[in-house]
């Protein structure tokens, strides 16, 4: 058996692994897409210290790192169960969709999030060409141009009230007849010169010219009318859902699926520790990914030298 188990690839689970292999003990990881989101992001220039880099650049990098490591990795291989440990102290296991199973001591799960997709045409086919999902990532590529945000629940005010300091002209879409948002976080939105909320809009399709985005189409659900808008770019903030279906009824989740973790990264079960965007720690950045990866790693040491092994 492992003395460390890492679920995931992301920026979390490799900062887990590497912390843990540099103690010197036993380290696994198994994920099923190294890299993570990490992969599908073209610009990250919010990563401190590294100025500008690529998605597929920086996972290379985390791979090249956690490769120089000695540990043990599994990729292509989904986790489909948390088999909590028989007695305290004693090993967790995790059975892989391929049929194996991998046993350890200490298990630190950073199976990380997708963001929730609207499911209209032309949305995955300009995904980094103008449609995007993160405002404090890609923000900053729209400056001085126009742009939509999908969403009026908290984050898709949010995401307007912060935008609308970066770019022209933001129209906020809500699909309901109105807002879901915090009220004070209405109030703010409402005094920004440079936002028009359309409620009652179903985005029926993202429109682009082959290149890049250049407007949306949606529904009026008052009238049933189509009706389009010239944009440079959508943002899509229906929702971030956390990759842990499987760990239902086995680790305790948040109502939105977020594994509950204390400062330490320990979640509600014994020897099983998590990190990054799948927990309920707020702002989903890689930057906060790889120091929460750490801490839980160093959590998870620390329970192994208190903890006999049986
Ligand atoms: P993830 O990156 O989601 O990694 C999860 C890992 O777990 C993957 O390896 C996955 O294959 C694996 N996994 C999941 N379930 C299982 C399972 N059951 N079995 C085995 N393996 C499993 N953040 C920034 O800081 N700056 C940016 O510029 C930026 N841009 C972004 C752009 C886009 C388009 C997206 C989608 C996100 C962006 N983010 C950005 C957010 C950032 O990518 C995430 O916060 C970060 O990747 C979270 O890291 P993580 O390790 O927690 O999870």
């Amino acid at each position: 058996p492992f003395e460390v188990l890492v679920v995931g690839g992301g920026p979390a689970g490799s900062a887990a692994a590497i912390y843990a292999a540099r103690k010197g003990i036993r380290t696994g990881l198994v994920a099923e897409r190294f890299g993570g989101q990490v992969l599908d992001t073209l610009a990250i220039e919010n990563l401190i210290s590294v100025p500008h880099t690529e998605g597929p650049r920086l996972a290379a990098a985390l791979e090249a790192q956690v490769g120089e490591h000695g540990i043990d990795v599994v990729t292509a291989q989904r986790v489909e169960a948390l088999i909590p440990a028989a007695e305290p102290g004693g090993l967790v296991g995790l059975r892989l969709a391929g049929g194996g199973a991998l046993r350890a001591r200490a298990v630190i799960l950073a199976p990380g999030a997708r963001w929730r997709t609207m499911g209209v045409p032309g949305e995955e086919a300009y995904r980094n060409k103008g449609v995007a999902f993160c405002p404090h990532c890609d923000g900053p590529l729209f400056k001085g141009k126009r742009v939509a945000v999908i969403g009026g629940g908290n984050s898709g005010v949010e995401a307007a009230i912060d935008l609308a300091g970066i770019v022209a002209h933001v129209t906020l879409i809500e699909f309901d007849d109105r807002l879901r948002a915090d009220a004070v976080l209405q109030a703010k939105l409402a005094s920004l010169a440079n936002v028009t909320v359309i409620v009652s809009a179903q985005t029926s399709e993202v429109l682009g010219d082959g290149a890049r985005v250049t407007g949306l189409a949606y529904r009026d659900r008052r009238d049933g009318a189509a009706r389009t808008l010239a944009l440079d770019g959508v943002f899509v903030q229906i929702g971030l859902v956390p990759n842990t279906e499987w760990l239902k009824g086995v680790v305790a989740l948040s109502p939105r699926g977020e594994i509950e973790i204390d400062p330490r990264g320990q979640t509600s079960l014994s020897g099983v520790f998590a990190a990054g965007d799948a927990t309920n720690v707020p702002y989903k950045q890689i930057v906060v990914a790889m120091g929460e990866g750490a801490k839980a790693s160093l959590a998870a040491f620390d329970y192994l030298i208190r903890v006999p092994a049986t």
